[in-house]
């Protein structure tokens, strides 16, 4: 393997999740996974949560690996959930702080309600068995999912989902998360840049995928995820065409849950197509290797 700085450019993955949100390695051990993929800059993302950053650090410290703190921030934007990564930012701003400690807020009331509805579609207990899944504050879909596959109700996670909690299904609960102007100013008033992920999923037209992006660029979002776990190969080539024209700057990130997603893994991901300037172009990362990667 090739040292830290032999390599003709850093490996970088800025979008993963550790069970401080729905993921399924401690921040420790995403971190660790991380290192051994070949990962040099990784940036944990959990959804609404910095919880896991300080122990994420921490294993970072011991390791020829930056970390970058960072979270994905649920948001509505005309009605449609939409996830904003921040990235490189202060975990201890006050006021970021206080916003996703409201979005915690909601998401503990609409775990309840999601049990509610559950229970009334016949499925009882969900409420407990996706909060004992859940090992930190946030309770997500994923837990849910997680409990009923446990139960037998669907096989694969991807079912419930289908079956259970999307829109028109038993145990979907609309909502609002934060909006794109405020989560915008959350991520820069903590000191980090904002970057729309995997714009490819929310399955927008064009001409509203670039209304998306316009509006983000103007509340002042800088960059979108080009290259991610969840875009194919035609998604990544034609993300990166949207951001060229709109002026973003571009990511790269796994989207990593942990090893029960082969299909995701952290080390796998393409480069960043020709012409896409990256966002973390304008960031700080030490060059410097500890003797162990050099020798490596
Ligand atoms: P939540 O933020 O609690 O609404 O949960 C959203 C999370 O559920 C996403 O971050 C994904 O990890 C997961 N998710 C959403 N849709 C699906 C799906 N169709 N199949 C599997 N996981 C999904
Ligand atoms: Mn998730
Ligand atoms: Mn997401
Ligand atoms: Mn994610």
């Amino acid at each position: 393997m090739l040292g830290y700085n032999a390599r003709m450019c850093l490996q970088y993955d800025l979008h993963s999740h550790s069970k401080a949100s729905d993921g399924t390695l401690t921040a420790r051990e995403l971190v660790e996974r991380a290192h051994a993929a070949g990962i040099d800059v990784l940036a944990l993302t959990d959804h609404d949560s910095l919880d896991g950053l300080a122990e994420a650090r921490a294993a970072a410290a011991a390791l020829p690996l930056h970390l970058i703190a960072g979270v994905e921030v649920s948001v509505t934007w005309k009605g449609q959930t939409v996830h904003v990564l921040g990235l490189n930012l202060d975990p201890d701003d006050a006021t970021l702080r206080a916003g996703l400690d409201s979005l915690q807020a909601f998401r503990d009331w609409r775990a309840e309600e999601i049990g509610r509805r559950l229970d009334k579609a016949g499925i009882a207990d969900a409420y407990a068995g996706a909060r004992r899944l859940a090992s930190g504050r946030i309770v997500s879909r994923t837990h849910f999912a997680h409990f009923l596959v446990e139960q037998g109700r669907a096989r694969s996670v991807r079912e419930v989902f289908k079956k259970f909690l999307v829109n028109n299904k038993p145990g979907y609960v609309p909502g609002q998360w934060a909006a794109l102007d405020e989560t915008v100013a959350w991520i820069r008033g903590a000191g980090g840049d904002a970057v729309v992920a995997h714009p490819a999923r929310y399955r927008l037209t064009g001409s509203k995928l670039r209304r998306l992006l316009g509006e983000f660029k103007e509340y002042g979002g800088v960059g979108m995820e080009v290259v991610s776990g969840s875009h194919t190969t035609d998604d990544m080539h034609r993300m990166a065409g949207v951001a060229r024209t709109l002026e973003l700057r571009a990511s790269r990130g796994s989207d990593y849950h942990g090893p029960e997603n082969p299909w995701v893994d952290l080390g796998r991901l393409p480069g960043l197509p020709e012409g896409c300037v990256p966002v973390w172009e304008s960031w700080d990362i030490p060059r410097a290797a500890p003797a162990d990667r050099l020798q490596s």
